[in-house]
């Protein structure tokens, strides 16, 4: 903020902003109105019902206005739970005048693979579960219990589980009833641009870089909204000499059509010195990245997943449940419906 870092999160280390923001964002606190907070209310109300107006002011409206590229008066705060920390009033107000030592998150410790990034956990699945590639299912038919994939294979199925992204999926499924249809057109999701920048330089990971995970970005002049650094997570995802970081835009942004933009603005960013070289760029597209959580979403869900699983089909994961979570969620999801699915097969 102001070309300064900010601990993470803003709302725990108001101890760090100027003057006039902190005492913005303390009064803001110190006069929320006493409404009764429900994470069913609208984004930008229960923010400052939690946080007060100066906070919702300063970060948590740009920051997630520029995440979810979708108007917050129509989000529900559903999705908050635990992604968004929420220290009490009186210790959001403490520590406005003396530093915060707590350390807040559900990712402020976690595991990371030594070797091969998150290509790891893959490896490790692979040994023990059979995998087809580049065979993606196609067609589902309920009525006969067969799915078409397109590599030709036909496959007789008992039941299906799937972690494709729910639309997606839906959509392949022959004799889909109607009120159904409409469910899976009330679900809404962002989508995601990440850029993956390889740089090779003699004097090490700039200084801004040096030791940062990752940042929010959560002013407008800056077009992406988080940036990390691979290589300091763990060295071994750079070669030596070099460091590995990536850049997360929601929508596909007009600005950075041309690579060379970007990596202008990094090297004004400080983040790529004028002398290092750029040794990878790789670009993906994330079509479903965050999934919107609005008020027809839980209504929308429940017919869906009573419809797939009154045919024996179970839609997990991120994307499968349409739901805001991560790897270490999905994989226990995963593991929790395989122990219900075997102990129905075996009673
Ligand atoms: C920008 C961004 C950053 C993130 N950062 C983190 C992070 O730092 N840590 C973390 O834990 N989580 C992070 N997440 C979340 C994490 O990526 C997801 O929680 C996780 O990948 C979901 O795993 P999954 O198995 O449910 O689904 P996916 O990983 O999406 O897997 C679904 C699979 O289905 C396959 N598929 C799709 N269609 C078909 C078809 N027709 N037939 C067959 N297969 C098909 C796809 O190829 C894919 O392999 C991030 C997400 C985003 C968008």
């Amino acid at each position: 903020m102001k070309n300064k870092l900010i601990p993470y999160p803003f709302q725990a280390n108001l101890y760090y902003l100027d003057d006039k923001t902190k005492k913005e964002c303390v009064n803001g606190i110190l006069k929320r109105k006493d409404v009764k907070i429900s994470a069913s209310m609208p984004f930008l109300r229960w923010s400052e019902a939690m946080f007060g107006q100066g906070v919702t002011k300063y970060f948590m409206k740009p920051y997630n206005r520029k995440l979810w590229d979708y108007d917050l008066n129509k989000m529900t705060a559903e999705w908050t739970g635990e992604f968004v920390p929420k220290p009490d009033a009186e210790i959001i107000v403490n520590v406005a005048y003396s530093k915060n030592k707590k350390k807040y998150g559900y990712n402020s410790v976690f595991y990371y693979p030594k070797v091969n990034g998150c290509g790891a956990l893959i490896d490790g699945l692979t040994k023990e579960v059979k995998v087809n590639l580049n065979s993606k299912t196609q067609k589902i038919d309920i009525r006969n219990k067969i799915i078409l994939c397109s590599s030709g294979k036909i496959y007789k199925y008992n039941r299906i589980v799937s972690t494709q992204a729910l639309p997606e999926f839906v959509n392949q499924i022959t004799n889909v009833p109607s009120n159904v249809k409409i469910a899976v057109k009330n679900l809404l999701s962002n989508s995601v641009r990440c850029v993956n920048i390889g740089v090779k330089s003699e004097k090490g990971i700039p200084k801004k870089l040096k030791d940062k995970h990752w940042i929010y970005f959560h002013e407008p002049q800056f077009s992406f909204y988080r940036a990390g650094v691979y290589s300091n997570v763990n060295a071994a995802n750079a070669p030596k000499d070099c460091y590995s970081f990536y850049v997360e835009f929601s929508s596909l942004n007009e600005k950075y059509k041309n690579i060379e933009n970007l990596l202008d603005d990094f090297k004004n960013l400080g983040f790529i010195r004028k002398a290092d070289k750029i040794t990878a760029v790789n670009i993906i597209d994330i079509p479903y990245a965050y999934v919107i959580f609005d008020n027809k979403r839980k209504k929308s869900l429940q017919i869906i997943k009573e419809f797939l699983k009154e045919h024996g089909i179970f839609s997990i994961g991120r994307y499968g449940a349409w739901e805001y979570s991560f790897i270490e969620k999905n994989m226990m999801d995963a593991k929790t419906l395989a122990a219900i699915l075997n102990k129905e097969r075996f009673v």
